[in-house]
């Protein structure tokens, strides 16, 4: 579902991505963990082409593109292929819950107005948020402006969902609501990649982990495997002092 090969991004003189390659089958969870700086969030964004890699190809279900190739209509193209949830859930805060979804399907995907507003509807209703449908972000609380986030990024029926650290920015208390909303995505066999600090629900949701260091996947592996204390490895280091 998702290959990528010799990916690489440099900052500057900083190389954000070193030779990265890995593929993900069709309805892999894949949760992505490492320490600040280690390149997570441009990997997931290179994957939506947010950033420009400087090479390597990527796929994602039937679109592959080269990074030396790029031109605005393969760009276009493969962006459809994913959608992405974002720790602040970058929602419209002049559009109201049900706009952030509609005006997304409208302009994006050329849905009808009145059809966009229906599957709009559908899909707050499924993150248990019709009853704010016309409620403006400001007014929700974190956990349900993700939510919106979510359902935006669904609404958008991408082949993978790239998912950047989606509760980093909300209380402890509201976070296992959101973790057990993407649980719930990944018993639909969605596939998706999670940048996450959540030991616990990594562990609990993901076939594999990635571990990132200085814009490498270090190690990779199933969670027993990479969780076990008998691993003695980078991953597991990190894996301790965090959980
Ligand atoms: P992580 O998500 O793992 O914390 P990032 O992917 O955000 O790491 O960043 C990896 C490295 O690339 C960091 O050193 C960061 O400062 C740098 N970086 C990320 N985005 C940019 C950018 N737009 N411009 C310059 N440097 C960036
Ligand atoms: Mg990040």
């Amino acid at each position: 579902m998702i290959k990528v090969s010799g990916l690489n991004k440099k900052f500057k003189n900083y190389q954000a991505l070193n030779d990265i390659s890995f593929s993900v089958r069709r309805g892999e969870v894949v949760s992505i963990i490492g320490p600040s700086g280690s390149g997570k969030s441009t990997l997931l964004r290179s994957l939506n082409l947010l950033v420009k890699p400087d090479s390597g190809q990527l796929t994602i279900g039937d679109e592959t593109v080269d990074a030396a190739s790029l031109s605005h209509r393969n760009t276009t193209r493969f962006r459809r292929q994913s959608a992405m949830v974002f720790q602040h859930y970058n929602l419209f805060k002049n559009k109201t819950a049900l706009e952030n979804i509609s005006e997304v399907l409208i302009y994006g995907r050329g849905y009808r107005r009145d059809e966009a507003r229906d599957r709009g509807m559908e899909l707050l209703t499924s993150v248990g948020l019709a009853h704010k449908a016309d409620a403006w972000p400001i007014t929700l609380s974190g956990g349900q402006q993700q939510r919106v986030g979510i359902a935006r990024a669904l609404s958008l029926e991408p082949e993978a969902l790239l998912l950047d650290e989606p509760t980093s920015s909300l209380d402890p208390e509201l976070r296992r609501d959101i973790l057990n909303l993407i649980a719930s995505l990944a018993e639909r066999s969605l596939t998706m990649l999670i940048v996450t600090h959540e030991m616990k629900f990594a562990r609990d949701i993901s076939q594999r982990i990635f571990f990132m260091e200085q814009g490498r996947i270090l190690e990779q592996g199933a969670p027993d495997v990479l969780f076990d204390p008998v691993t003695e490895n980078r991953a597991h280091r990190f894996l301790h002092e965090f959980a």
